[in-house]
Protein backbone atom coordinates (compact mmCIF):
# COMPACT_ATOMS: atom_id res chain seq x y z
CA UNK A 1 0.00 0.00 0.00
CA UNK A 2 0.98 3.69 -0.58
CA UNK A 3 2.07 6.30 2.42
CA UNK A 4 -1.45 6.92 2.96
CA UNK A 5 -2.66 3.72 2.98
CA UNK A 6 -5.04 3.87 0.21
CA UNK A 7 -4.86 2.86 -3.65
CA UNK A 8 -7.20 1.43 -6.33
CA UNK A 9 -7.16 -1.83 -7.71
CA UNK A 10 -8.05 -3.22 -10.57
CA UNK A 11 -10.98 -6.24 -11.34
CA UNK A 12 -9.96 -7.47 -14.61
CA UNK A 13 -13.08 -9.70 -14.59
CA UNK A 14 -15.56 -6.73 -14.24
CA UNK A 15 -13.28 -3.81 -15.67
CA UNK A 16 -13.66 -1.70 -12.65
CA UNK A 17 -11.62 -0.06 -9.63
CA UNK A 18 -11.88 -0.53 -6.03
CA UNK A 19 -10.85 2.08 -3.45
CA UNK A 20 -9.35 0.41 -0.85
CA UNK A 21 -8.44 2.48 1.93
CA UNK A 22 -6.86 1.70 5.71
CA UNK A 23 -7.82 5.16 7.30
CA UNK A 24 -11.51 4.37 6.80
CA UNK A 25 -11.40 1.96 9.10
CA UNK A 26 -9.80 4.32 11.53
CA UNK A 27 -13.33 6.02 11.13
CA UNK A 28 -15.85 5.85 14.45
CA UNK A 29 -19.58 4.84 14.68
CA UNK A 30 -21.89 7.25 15.62
CA UNK A 31 -19.99 9.22 17.91
CA UNK A 32 -21.63 9.58 21.32
CA UNK A 33 -23.10 12.81 22.40
CA UNK A 34 -20.53 14.30 20.20
CA UNK A 35 -21.53 15.80 15.99
CA UNK A 36 -18.65 16.89 14.17
CA UNK A 37 -21.16 19.20 11.89
CA UNK A 38 -22.90 21.19 14.65
CA UNK A 39 -21.83 24.73 14.77
CA UNK A 40 -19.05 24.87 17.12
CA UNK A 41 -17.59 21.99 17.27
CA UNK A 42 -13.60 21.28 16.31
CA UNK A 43 -14.16 21.69 12.05
CA UNK A 44 -16.70 23.64 12.02
CA UNK A 45 -17.10 27.24 13.45
CA UNK A 46 -20.56 29.38 13.47
CA UNK A 47 -22.25 31.86 11.04
CA UNK A 48 -23.00 29.17 7.96
CA UNK A 49 -25.91 28.12 6.35
CA UNK A 50 -24.16 25.36 4.50
CA UNK A 51 -20.71 23.97 4.06
CA UNK A 52 -18.35 22.01 2.35
CA UNK A 53 -15.37 20.46 4.47
CA UNK A 54 -12.90 17.50 3.57
CA UNK A 55 -13.92 13.96 4.59
CA UNK A 56 -11.54 13.46 7.83
CA UNK A 57 -11.75 9.52 6.67
CA UNK A 58 -10.89 9.85 2.77
CA UNK A 59 -10.60 6.86 0.66
CA UNK A 60 -9.29 9.49 -1.84
CA UNK A 61 -6.80 11.89 -1.77
CA UNK A 62 -4.28 14.29 -3.23
CA UNK A 63 -1.63 13.37 -0.94
CA UNK A 64 -1.85 9.81 -1.62
CA UNK A 65 1.36 8.52 -3.48
CA UNK A 66 1.74 5.85 -6.43
CA UNK A 67 1.45 2.19 -5.12
CA UNK A 68 4.30 -0.26 -6.00
CA UNK A 69 3.88 -2.56 -8.53
CA UNK A 70 2.37 -6.07 -8.04
CA UNK A 71 3.04 -7.18 -11.51
CA UNK A 72 0.40 -9.11 -13.14
CA UNK A 73 -2.04 -6.85 -10.76
CA UNK A 74 -2.80 -3.30 -11.62
CA UNK A 75 -2.86 -1.06 -9.17
CA UNK A 76 -3.35 2.87 -9.43
CA UNK A 77 -2.63 5.70 -7.37
CA UNK A 78 -6.13 7.12 -5.15
CA UNK A 79 -5.50 10.37 -6.10
CA UNK A 80 -8.70 12.12 -5.79
CA UNK A 81 -10.75 14.36 -3.17
CA UNK A 82 -13.61 13.01 -0.47
CA UNK A 83 -15.42 16.34 0.40
CA UNK A 84 -18.49 16.46 2.47
CA UNK A 85 -21.34 18.94 2.37
CA UNK A 86 -23.45 19.79 5.22
CA UNK A 87 -26.43 21.25 4.69
CA UNK A 88 -27.79 22.76 7.42
CA UNK A 89 -26.54 23.60 10.78
CA UNK A 90 -29.42 22.39 12.41
CA UNK A 91 -28.82 18.41 13.63
CA UNK A 92 -32.38 17.46 14.51
CA UNK A 93 -33.59 17.88 10.74
CA UNK A 94 -34.74 14.71 8.83
CA UNK A 95 -34.00 15.06 5.60
CA UNK A 96 -34.23 18.00 2.46
CA UNK A 97 -37.66 19.14 2.06
CA UNK A 98 -37.75 21.02 5.76
CA UNK A 99 -35.04 22.89 4.63
CA UNK A 100 -36.75 26.19 2.72
CA UNK A 101 -36.56 26.55 -1.06
CA UNK A 102 -34.34 29.89 -0.10
CA UNK A 103 -31.79 27.58 1.63
CA UNK A 104 -32.07 24.36 -0.39
CA UNK A 105 -31.31 26.96 -3.49
CA UNK A 106 -27.83 27.94 -1.83
CA UNK A 107 -27.27 24.30 -1.30
CA UNK A 108 -27.42 23.38 -4.57
CA UNK A 109 -25.07 26.57 -4.99
CA UNK A 110 -22.38 25.28 -3.36
CA UNK A 111 -22.59 22.11 -4.64
CA UNK A 112 -22.47 23.16 -8.10
CA UNK A 113 -19.93 25.42 -7.07
CA UNK A 114 -17.72 22.21 -5.33
CA UNK A 115 -17.94 20.65 -8.31
CA UNK A 116 -16.55 23.62 -10.39
CA UNK A 117 -13.59 23.29 -8.74
CA UNK A 118 -13.21 19.83 -8.29
CA UNK A 119 -13.86 19.35 -12.13
CA UNK A 120 -10.69 22.00 -13.06
CA UNK A 121 -8.16 19.30 -11.30
CA UNK A 122 -6.39 17.96 -13.92
CA UNK A 123 -5.83 14.66 -12.61
CA UNK A 124 -9.75 14.29 -11.75
CA UNK A 125 -12.24 12.46 -14.17
CA UNK A 126 -15.22 12.14 -12.92
CA UNK A 127 -17.15 14.15 -10.16
CA UNK A 128 -19.69 11.59 -8.73
CA UNK A 129 -22.33 13.26 -5.99
CA UNK A 130 -24.31 10.93 -3.16
CA UNK A 131 -26.84 11.67 -0.01
CA UNK A 132 -26.74 7.88 2.16
CA UNK A 133 -29.78 8.66 4.42
CA UNK A 134 -30.55 6.28 6.88
CA UNK A 135 -29.05 3.65 9.29
CA UNK A 136 -30.33 1.00 7.19
CA UNK A 137 -28.37 2.24 4.57
CA UNK A 138 -24.90 2.67 6.66
CA UNK A 139 -24.95 6.49 7.52
CA UNK A 140 -22.76 7.06 10.63
CA UNK A 141 -23.77 10.43 11.02
CA UNK A 142 -27.38 11.57 11.40
CA UNK A 143 -26.50 15.30 11.02
CA UNK A 144 -27.67 16.00 7.31
CA UNK A 145 -24.87 16.28 4.64
CA UNK A 146 -24.01 14.68 1.56
CA UNK A 147 -20.89 13.64 -0.26
CA UNK A 148 -18.92 14.35 -3.30
CA UNK A 149 -16.23 11.61 -4.64
CA UNK A 150 -13.53 13.53 -7.43
CA UNK A 151 -12.15 10.61 -8.85
CA UNK A 152 -9.29 9.69 -11.41
CA UNK A 153 -11.57 7.00 -12.98
CA UNK A 154 -14.79 7.07 -14.43
CA UNK A 155 -16.78 4.53 -12.93
CA UNK A 156 -17.92 1.59 -14.76
CA UNK A 157 -21.53 2.58 -13.79
CA UNK A 158 -21.22 5.71 -15.73
CA UNK A 159 -19.38 4.07 -18.41
CA UNK A 160 -22.24 1.87 -19.28
CA UNK A 161 -24.95 4.47 -19.45
CA UNK A 162 -22.25 6.53 -21.33
CA UNK A 163 -21.91 3.86 -23.58
CA UNK A 164 -25.69 3.37 -24.33
CA UNK A 165 -26.44 6.90 -24.76
CA UNK A 166 -23.19 7.32 -27.44
CA UNK A 167 -24.97 3.83 -29.12
CA UNK A 168 -27.82 5.64 -29.41
CA UNK A 169 -26.89 8.99 -30.15
CA UNK A 170 -24.64 7.79 -33.55
CA UNK A 171 -27.55 5.52 -34.82
CA UNK A 172 -30.94 8.17 -34.41
CA UNK A 173 -28.58 11.74 -33.65
CA UNK A 174 -30.81 12.07 -30.72
CA UNK A 175 -30.19 11.46 -26.79
CA UNK A 176 -31.21 9.03 -25.49
CA UNK A 177 -32.02 10.51 -21.95
CA UNK A 178 -34.19 12.64 -23.65
CA UNK A 179 -35.65 10.54 -25.27
CA UNK A 180 -36.89 7.72 -22.55
CA UNK A 181 -38.12 11.45 -21.11
CA UNK A 182 -39.94 12.11 -24.22
CA UNK A 183 -41.58 8.11 -23.47
CA UNK A 184 -42.43 8.91 -19.94
CA UNK A 185 -44.29 12.19 -20.71
CA UNK A 186 -46.03 10.49 -23.52
CA UNK A 187 -47.13 7.61 -21.13
CA UNK A 188 -47.64 9.30 -17.75
CA UNK A 189 -48.33 6.37 -15.64
CA UNK A 190 -45.22 6.58 -13.77
CA UNK A 191 -44.92 10.34 -13.61
CA UNK A 192 -44.79 12.31 -10.34
CA UNK A 193 -43.95 15.56 -10.29
CA UNK A 194 -42.57 18.67 -12.51
CA UNK A 195 -41.81 21.74 -12.62
CA UNK A 196 -40.53 24.36 -15.50
CA UNK A 197 -37.08 22.56 -15.51
CA UNK A 198 -37.27 19.37 -14.27
CA UNK A 199 -39.73 15.69 -14.05
CA UNK A 200 -39.60 13.22 -11.43
CA UNK A 201 -41.09 9.89 -12.15
CA UNK A 202 -40.50 6.25 -11.65
CA UNK A 203 -38.75 4.83 -14.72
CA UNK A 204 -40.32 2.11 -16.73
CA UNK A 205 -37.09 -0.47 -15.75
CA UNK A 206 -37.40 0.82 -11.88
CA UNK A 207 -34.90 -1.56 -9.78
CA UNK A 208 -35.80 -0.71 -6.53
CA UNK A 209 -39.93 -0.86 -5.08
CA UNK A 210 -40.00 2.72 -4.84
CA UNK A 211 -37.48 4.33 -7.06
CA UNK A 212 -37.38 7.45 -8.88
CA UNK A 213 -35.20 9.76 -11.50
CA UNK A 214 -35.29 13.13 -11.76
CA UNK A 215 -34.33 14.69 -15.43
CA UNK A 216 -33.87 18.00 -16.91
CA UNK A 217 -36.14 18.76 -19.35
CA UNK A 218 -33.21 20.61 -20.74
CA UNK A 219 -30.60 18.54 -22.49
CA UNK A 220 -27.29 19.60 -20.39
CA UNK A 221 -24.56 17.43 -19.04
CA UNK A 222 -23.15 19.08 -16.16
CA UNK A 223 -24.06 20.21 -12.96
CA UNK A 224 -22.01 23.46 -13.68
CA UNK A 225 -24.33 23.83 -16.73
CA UNK A 226 -27.29 24.85 -14.66
CA UNK A 227 -27.79 28.17 -14.99
CA UNK A 228 -29.41 30.05 -11.97
CA UNK A 229 -32.67 29.37 -12.51
CA UNK A 230 -31.96 25.67 -13.39
CA UNK A 231 -31.08 25.84 -9.98
CA UNK A 232 -33.82 27.08 -8.14
CA UNK A 233 -36.06 24.44 -10.36
CA UNK A 234 -33.30 21.58 -9.01
CA UNK A 235 -34.06 22.46 -5.44
CA UNK A 236 -37.63 22.70 -5.58
CA UNK A 237 -37.01 18.91 -7.22
CA UNK A 238 -35.20 17.74 -4.50
CA UNK A 239 -37.31 19.02 -1.51
CA UNK A 240 -40.61 17.28 -3.29
CA UNK A 241 -39.21 13.90 -4.08
CA UNK A 242 -37.59 14.03 -0.55
CA UNK A 243 -40.97 14.98 0.54
CA UNK A 244 -42.53 12.68 -1.20
CA UNK A 245 -40.65 9.79 -0.23
CA UNK A 246 -40.60 10.66 3.76
CA UNK A 247 -44.46 11.02 3.55
CA UNK A 248 -45.02 7.74 1.64
CA UNK A 249 -45.28 5.58 4.99
CA UNK A 250 -45.32 8.48 7.46
CA UNK A 251 -41.83 7.64 8.24
CA UNK A 252 -38.71 8.53 7.61
CA UNK A 253 -37.40 6.91 4.23
CA UNK A 254 -33.67 4.87 4.26
CA UNK A 255 -32.33 6.04 0.92
CA UNK A 256 -29.47 6.53 -1.75
CA UNK A 257 -29.22 9.73 -3.78
CA UNK A 258 -26.95 9.89 -6.88
CA UNK A 259 -26.14 12.73 -9.36
CA UNK A 260 -25.04 10.63 -12.74
CA UNK A 261 -22.97 13.82 -15.15
CA UNK A 262 -20.99 13.72 -17.61
CA UNK A 263 -17.18 12.87 -16.89
CA UNK A 264 -15.67 16.39 -16.26
CA UNK A 265 -13.14 16.32 -19.43
CA UNK A 266 -13.98 15.94 -22.93
CA UNK A 267 -16.96 15.62 -25.33
CA UNK A 268 -20.02 14.22 -24.30
CA UNK A 269 -22.33 15.71 -25.74
CA UNK A 270 -24.70 12.39 -25.51
CA UNK A 271 -25.07 12.79 -22.37
CA UNK A 272 -27.81 13.35 -20.04
CA UNK A 273 -27.62 14.64 -16.36
CA UNK A 274 -29.89 13.15 -14.40
CA UNK A 275 -30.26 12.03 -10.45
CA UNK A 276 -31.60 8.69 -9.57
CA UNK A 277 -33.72 7.53 -5.75
CA UNK A 278 -33.13 3.89 -4.55
CA UNK A 279 -35.02 3.91 -1.62
CA UNK A 280 -34.54 1.00 0.80
CA UNK A 281 -38.30 0.39 1.88
CA UNK A 282 -40.70 -1.95 -0.40
CA UNK A 283 -43.43 -1.41 2.49
CA UNK A 284 -44.13 0.61 5.79
CA UNK A 285 -41.50 -2.27 7.36
CA UNK A 286 -39.95 -4.17 4.96
CA UNK A 287 -36.23 -3.70 3.70
CA UNK A 288 -35.32 -4.57 0.01
CA UNK A 289 -31.98 -5.80 0.05
CA UNK A 290 -29.91 -6.71 -3.11
CA UNK A 291 -29.37 -10.18 -2.48
CA UNK A 292 -28.36 -13.20 -4.41
CA UNK A 293 -30.18 -12.17 -7.95
CA UNK A 294 -28.91 -8.52 -7.14
CA UNK A 295 -25.41 -9.07 -6.59
CA UNK A 296 -24.52 -12.43 -7.64
CA UNK A 297 -26.06 -11.73 -11.08
CA UNK A 298 -26.22 -7.70 -11.52
CA UNK A 299 -30.14 -8.50 -12.34
CA UNK A 300 -32.55 -6.83 -9.70
CA UNK A 301 -36.33 -8.86 -9.09
CA UNK A 302 -38.92 -6.77 -8.88
CA UNK A 303 -41.88 -7.62 -6.83
CA UNK A 304 -44.45 -5.69 -7.28
CA UNK A 305 -46.40 -3.62 -10.17
CA UNK A 306 -44.17 -0.43 -11.25
CA UNK A 307 -47.21 1.84 -11.95
CA UNK A 308 -48.93 0.40 -8.91
CA UNK A 309 -46.27 2.16 -6.72
CA UNK A 310 -46.25 5.17 -8.95
CA UNK A 311 -49.61 5.95 -8.32
CA UNK A 312 -48.97 6.06 -4.26
CA UNK A 313 -45.98 7.91 -4.84
CA UNK A 314 -47.98 10.50 -7.13
CA UNK A 315 -50.58 10.15 -4.16
CA UNK A 316 -47.94 10.71 -1.52
CA UNK A 317 -46.67 13.79 -3.43
CA UNK A 318 -50.07 15.34 -3.57
CA UNK A 319 -50.66 14.75 0.30
CA UNK A 320 -46.79 16.06 0.13
CA UNK A 321 -46.61 19.12 -1.42
CA UNK A 322 -49.70 20.30 0.47
CA UNK A 323 -47.83 19.95 3.66
CA UNK A 324 -44.95 21.63 2.63
CA UNK A 325 -45.80 25.43 3.33
CA UNK A 326 -46.27 24.58 6.98
CA UNK A 327 -43.04 22.52 6.58
CA UNK A 328 -41.48 25.43 5.14
CA UNK A 329 -43.01 28.39 7.43
CA UNK A 330 -41.40 26.22 10.28
CA UNK A 331 -37.51 25.37 9.36
CA UNK A 332 -35.72 28.61 9.33
CA UNK A 333 -33.01 28.04 6.81
ZN1 LIG B 1 -24.97 17.84 14.33
ZN1 LIG C 1 -30.83 14.74 -23.47
FE1 LIG D 1 -28.07 7.03 -14.44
Amino acid sequence: MSRLNMELRYNPLIGDWVIVSGERVKRPWQPEGFCPFCPGSFEVGYGWSALSLDNRYPSLSRKSSKPRGRGFFRVKRAYGVCRVTVETPMHNIDDLNELSLEHMVKVVELIVDEVKELSSDPYVKYVFLFRNKGKEVGVSLTHPHSQIYALPFIPSRIRRELAAARRYWVKSRRCLFCRILLEERRDGSRLIYGNSGFILFMPFYAMWPYEVHIYPIKHLGLLTDLNGEDIVYLADVLRVSTATLNNLFSRSMPYIMVFHQSPVKGGYEYYHLHVEFYPLLSSSNRLKYPAGVEWGCGSFTYDGVPELRASELRRSCIEAISKMCSIQGRVLP
